[in-house]
């Protein structure tokens, strides 16, 4: 039985899609996308679900409209949220889909305050990986 992982997964993280090998608590409605990775656009704490450029594209139609700004109708294509347990972040270092630990570093500031930060480590090969704003 795996362990449950708080998932450290940020905006602008690399991650891929692991549905289907994880518990099987996860509803696996990303199984076409699985192994593929993209970079995260938006995450969605409350739901507990981002969406990842370029994955689990739904079609979005669009009626007719008499708007000039907007002519036509079709489809557009969007990304749809994925749960946050389907996704692992992608080693920037070792480029691995891996879990990820959190090291302390004490940092000593101007006017010798020390501020910890708390940074990701890949616990594959244990590099630092690095929030991207
Ligand atoms: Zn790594």
């Amino acid at each position: 039985m795996a362990e449950m992982v708080k998932t450290r997964i940020r905006k602008n993280d690399i991650v891929q899609i692991v549905a289907g090998s994880g518990s099987g608590l996860v509803k696996s409605d990303t199984t076409a996308d699985r192994g593929k990775r993209g970079k995260v656009l938006e995450v969605d704490r409350a739901k507990n679900r981002a969406k990842v450029q370029g994955l689990k594209m739904v079609f979005r139609h669009l009626r007719q409209s008499k708007d000039p700004q907007k002519p036509g109708g079709g489809r557009v294509e969007k990304e749809a949220f994925i749960a946050l347990p389907n996704l692992m972040l992608v080693c920037p270092k070792c480029d691995e889909a891996t879990r990820t630990g959190v090291r302390l570093e004490k940092q000593e500031r101007t006017g010798g305050k020390i501020k910890t930060q708390r940074i990701r480590v890949c616990k594959k090969c244990g590099g630092d990986i690095a929030v991207r704003d």
